[in-house]
């Protein structure tokens, strides 16, 4: 048993398996996989607070839902943008009304959410923003464009955050807006090939797009505390779940090199171990640092261990499949479908980690202003 899981919320692990097992595998839909774990009862069982048609629990129980999440190989979610981001920012920050519109349609499943913060020239530096919201009787009035918006391609809503106050600068005069994605003609959504051969993140257009009065958040100026107050919502407990998928992916490189010969060389051998120990590591300074914000660089730092750790396993299995790594394992004839096996698409998808979620070089500038303590760094 691990700290912080106690003997009970491991009972509840018999209860989440017999779960899983019935559900997983599932039809391969999407959408209808949200609601399966709507009606299970499994969304928003993180936030805290119940009455939304949730379930709350504690820490302990929030861990091995998701580690056996993720060990039943249970699908990649769709609704974690809604869950684990608007959710917890609307129960801070939203009205009554607002929370009771918005979170019991995610916890049931049936809508789907998309984050639209980044645009081009304004990334790394978000306070670039420039999509600007015109006051107009009944809302505001959207126009300007996002990009890398995860999952837009399938969301109900986005939550835009965007210029309210003509002519404002850097974090002042922003807003942040509850915008319906179902608007022909004034949003339209492009997806965005990535080398993995699939899109998953899109280009978004907002050409005079309506979002309501009543459904901004957090009052007109202060988008840019609302918006800050989103990214701040811990990814503890799934990066716990997150863990246990690299450990399978870990044994499926060892696997690889014991297949190609490759486990024979000492220093792949060497590299694998590293892996392993670090990948420890990372564990317990996870559990250490769930649900306690004392330790302010926390955040940061494992994002950079798991980011480049996760690029290194990429590189590594390539490294043990040799020259065979670079066929893929499908039909190469002309006009047949682009495909990847599982760890060719680790390799091509974790070039990503260190950049989603605040680049590796913002994390080290936060560790450095807000932990070291040195200077500030200089902002155009
Ligand atoms: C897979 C994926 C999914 C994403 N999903 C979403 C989403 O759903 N919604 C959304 O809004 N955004 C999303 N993003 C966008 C993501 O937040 C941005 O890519 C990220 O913030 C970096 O911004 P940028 O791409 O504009 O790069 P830039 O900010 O232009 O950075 C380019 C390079 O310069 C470096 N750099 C920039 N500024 C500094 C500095 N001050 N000091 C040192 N180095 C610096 C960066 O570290 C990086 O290496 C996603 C990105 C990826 C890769």
């Amino acid at each position: 048993m691990e700290f912080g899981v106690t003997a009970e919320d491991e009972a509840f692990r018999g209860e989440v398996r017999r779960w899983l097992a019935g559900h997983v595998p599932w039809d391969g839909d999407r959408r209808s996989w949200e609601r399966t774990l709507g009606g299970g009862g499994w969304i928003g069982i993180g936030w805290g607070v119940e009455g939304y048609g949730n379930r709350a629990v504690g820490i302990g129980r929030q861990v091995v839902w998701a580690e056996e999440y993720a060990r039943a190989r249970a699908p990649a979610r769709s609704g974690h943008i809604g869950e684990k981001l608007l959710a917890p920012t609307l129960i801070a920050h939203g009205s009554e009304e607002q929370k009771a519109r918005f979170l019991p349609p995610i916890a049931s499943g049936d809508e789907l959410w998309c984050q639209g913060y980044s645009e081009p020239g304004a990334g790394s530096d978000l306070a670039g923003i420039r999509t600007e919201a015109v006051r107009e009787a009944d809302g505001y009035r959207i126009s300007g464009q996002k990009i890398w918006t995860s999952l837009a391609h399938e969301a109900d809503w986005c939550f835009v955050l965007a210029r309210t106050e003509a002519g404002s600068r850097r974090h002042r005069g922003l807003s942040f807006l509850l915008v319906p994605m179902d608007q022909p003609g004034r949003i339209d959504v492009r997806p965005i090939r990535q080398m993995t051969g699939t899109s998953e993140f899109n280009e978004v257009f907002f050409d005079g797009a309506h979002a309501r009065a009543e459904h901004l958040v957090g009052g007109e100026g202060n988008g840019w505390q609302v918006a800050m107050s989103l990214l701040g919502f811990e990814r503890g407990v799934s990066t716990l779940a997150q863990q246990v998928g690299f450990a399978q992916e870990l044994a499926q490189v060892v696997d690889a090199a014991v297949a190609s010969g490759a486990a024979d060389d000492p220093v792949v051998r060497d590299l694998l171990v590293r892996q392993w120990a670090e990948l420890r590591t990372m564990r317990w300074n996870a559990l250490r640092t769930l649900g306690s914000s004392a330790d302010r660089g926390a955040p940061s730092v494992a994002k950079l261990m798991w980011g480049r750790w996760h690029q290194r396993l990429g590189e590594l299995a390539m490294r043990v499949r040799g020259a065979g790594a670079a066929v893929g394992p499908g039909d190469w004839s002309a006009g047949a479908p682009y495909e990847l096996d599982d760890l060719q698409h680790l390799f091509l998808f974790s070039r990503a980690d260190t950049i989603y979620g605040g680049s590796d070089e913002i994390q080290r500038t936060i560790i450095a202003e807000r932990v070291l303590g040195l200077p500030r760094e200089a902002k155009g």
